[in-house]
Order: structure tokens, then C-alpha cells, then sequence
């Protein structure tokens, strides 16, 4: 059973007199600062120079600084850029500054699991990782509430990481919702394991078969968006609500014999699983870290291209064309879907 942590276990003293530089300002680092703030935590933001976030940071009511500048001045630097450029900007703008009994703290495990950044051995190197997206960080943080969020401590430099960890964590809100404990190797392949198999590439893909099927069978595309993709929340919602059986008891029974009937046929558990466990392989050997690391020095060719094509599906254009005269169909919806 994992470890679960709460806000009684949280002492948000081990972050008074401590610096915090929140190093991005995209979806989770205006989360991460904006709430700190509100918790009353002393917090930068660190910045490109004439990045447009600047302003939006600064009129927010944060102080912000360039990357290195914030690194020198922090106790704690939380490194919240996108993955892929965190190693580079960590070793040129970060490292420098990463002296005896700082931390380091990240949201995902992936440079750390991965050696992109190796941080030295005097600092504390921490992961609070909020499990949704950095707009709900936010929304729910001003409600009163919290996401939960993942900890974790590669390093214990000062013999307290753990504290600062789950201090953090409450001050971004998240110890409210409920804390659960890991380590970085399994935070970041069980992330990528459920990304590329169910949530984002297994989930586009099935959508996709079955939007082809029923269009190549001569049915209306708005039709087959509408059973293939667009209920897909409303299934997930009930799942997410009260398990399978939620589901089970809101479709009708015709839905549920159905499931029991076709959904093995169009995913053999036993050939799935294989299939599954050789993407799991290659997450746990590096393989596709080092894809991932060396289609990004190599200009994003096959990525590019990938995101071009898929913009041209027809589901996607049929769907944006849906989308647009549906009037319960808005942005609140967007601040969801992002990672
Ligand atoms: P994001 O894309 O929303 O924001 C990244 C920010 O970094 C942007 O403001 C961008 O301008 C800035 N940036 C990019 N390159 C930079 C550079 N070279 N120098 C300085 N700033 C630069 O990213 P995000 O989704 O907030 O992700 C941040 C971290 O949080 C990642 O480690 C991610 O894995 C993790 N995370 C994200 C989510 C999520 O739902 N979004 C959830 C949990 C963890
Ligand atoms: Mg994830």
C-alpha cells in the first residue's frame, strides 16, 4: 500500500525563511507561485528575458526574475518548464547556482530518471507532483480545495527533504486533496506507461478505428464522431465517479452485454498485454527516453509531422465543426485536457 499524506502531516514552517523560485510560468508554474504566494511563502518566478509572461507574472502581483538570477537567490528552485528543455536550461542557468543544502525540486521525474540532470550531491532533490492540470492546481487552491499530488525524495541532502517536500505540497493546496508517496523511477514509468498505452495514445488511437469504421462503412461522419469520440467524457466522468459498475448502471443493459461481447474482440487482453509490456520494456530500459531526448535534438521531424497529419483527420476537422455549434461544449473544457 502506498503512503498516503495529509495536511496534518504537513508543517508549512519548514518553507519560513526559505526562497522559492518557481523556474516557467506555463500551466503548473502559475499555479505552484500564485498559490505559494497565497500560503505566504516567500516566492520569485524565473523568467527568459522578454518572455511574454513576464507581465502576466508581474501583474499577478509575483516578483520575477531571469533564470539565473532567481537560481542565485532561491533556496529552493522548482524547475517547471516543459521536460524536454529542463536539462539544458538547468546546466547552463541552474547548476551554477545549486550550492550545499539548497533544493531542487521538479513535477515529473523524467530528467532525473533519465540522468538528463544529475544535481549535485549536497542538495535535496524533491518531486510534488499535483496529478491534473495546473489550471485546476489553481481553480481548486482559490476554492478551498487541492489536486493530489505525487511526493517523492531522490535526495536528502539536509535531512529534511521530506518535511520541505510535504511543505511545499501544502502550500501549493495539494495536501488537502491527499498525498501519496513514490520515488521518482516509478513516477515517471508508470506516467509514461499509462500516457502512451491508455490515456493518450491507446484512448486516440481506439477513437480513431472507430471513427474510420463506421465513416468507411458509408455512415455520417458527425454521426460517428458523435458515438466514437465526443461520448467518450461522458463515459469517463461515470467511471471516474463510481468505477465500471457507475457506468454498468447509467448505459442499459443492451450497452453492458455488448461490452462483454465486443470488447475482448477488439482488444485481445492477452495480445494487448503483450503489446503493452514491450512498451513498458522500452520505457524502463531508456529506449524511448532516448527517442524522445534525440527527436528533439534532431529538429522534431517525425513529431512535427505526426501533429500535421492528425490536424488534417477528418475527425478533427468534423469535430471542430461540431464543436463550434455546441453551446455546452466550452473552453472550461480545454483547462482539462492539457497532459
Ligand atoms: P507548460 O508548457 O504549460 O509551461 C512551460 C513553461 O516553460 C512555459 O511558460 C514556457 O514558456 C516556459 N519555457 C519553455 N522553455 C523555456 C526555456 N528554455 N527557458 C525558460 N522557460 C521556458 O508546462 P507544464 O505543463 O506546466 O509542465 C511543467 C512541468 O510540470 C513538467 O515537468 C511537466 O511534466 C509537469 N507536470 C505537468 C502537468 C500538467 O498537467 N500540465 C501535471 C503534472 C506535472
Ligand atoms: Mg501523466
Amino acid at each position: 500500500m502506498a503512503k498516503m499524506y495529509y495536511e496534518k502531516d504537513c508543517d508549512l514552517s519548514y518553507l519560513k525563511g526559505k526562497k522559492i523560485a518557481i523556474i516557467g510560468y506555463g500551466s503548473q508554474g502559475h499555479a505552484h507561485a500564485l498559490n505559494l504566494k497565497d500560503s505566504g511563502c516567500d516566492v520569485c518566478v524565473g523568467l527568459r528575458e522578454g518572455s511574454r509572461n513576464w507581465a502576466a507574472a508581474e501583474g499577478a502581483g509575483l516578483a520575477v526574475k531571469t533564470v539565473p538570477a532567481a537560481a542565485e537567490w532561491a533556496d529552493i528552485v522548482m524547475i517547471l518548464i516543459n521536460d524536454e528543455v529542463q536539462a539544458e536550461v538547468y546546466h547552463r542557468d541552474i547548476a551554477p547556482y545549486m550550492t550545499e543544502g539548497k533544493a531542487l525540486a521538479f513535477a515529473h521525474g523524467f530528467n532525473i530518471r533519465y540522468q538528463q540532470i544529475v544535481p549535485p550531491a549536497g542538495v535535496d532533490v524533491f518531486m510534488a507532483a499535483p496529478k491534473g492540470p495546473g489550471h485546476t492546481v489553481r481553480s481548486t487552491y482559490v476554492a478551498g480545495k487541492g489536486v493530489p499530488c505525487l511526493v517523492a525524495v531522490e535526495q536528502d541532502a539536509t535531512g529534511h527533504a521530506y518535511q520541505i517536500a510535504l511543505a511545499y505540497i501544502a502550500g501549493i493546496g495539494g495536501a488537502r486533496a491527499g498525498v501519496m508517496e513514490t520515488t521518482f523511477h516509478d513516477e515517471t514509468e508508470t506516467d509514461l506507461f499509462g500516457e502512451q498505452t491508455v490515456l493518450c495514445g491507446g484512448v486516440v488511437d481506439l477513437m480513431r478505428c472507430g471513427f474510420e469504421v463506421l465513416v468507411e462503412a458509408g455512415y455520417e461522419p458527425e454521426n460517428a464522431y458523435f458515438e466514437c469520440i465526443h461520448e467518450m467524457k461522458l463515459i469517463i466522468d461515470l467511471i471516474n465517479k463510481g468505477g465500471v459498475a457507475a457506468m454498468n448502471f447509467s448505459i442499459s443493459d443492451t450497452a453492458e452485454f455488448g461490452e462483454y461481447v465486443s470488447g475482448p474482440r477488439v482488444i485481445p487482453h492477452e495480445e494487448t498485454k503483450e503489446r503493452m509490456r514491450a512498451v513498458l520494456s522500452d520505457i524502463q530500459d531508456g529506449t524511448f527516453a532516448g527517442k524522445w531526448i534525440a527527436e528533439n535534438k534532431n529538429g522534431r521531424t517525425f513529431f512535427n509531422s505526426k501533429r500535421q497529419q492528425l490536424k488534417k483527420h477528418q475527425m478533427e476537422i468534423v469535430g471542430g465543426e461540431l464543436r463550434k455549434n455546441m453551446i455546452w461544449g466550452g473552453d472550461s473544457d480545454l483547462d482539462t485536457a492539457s497532459n
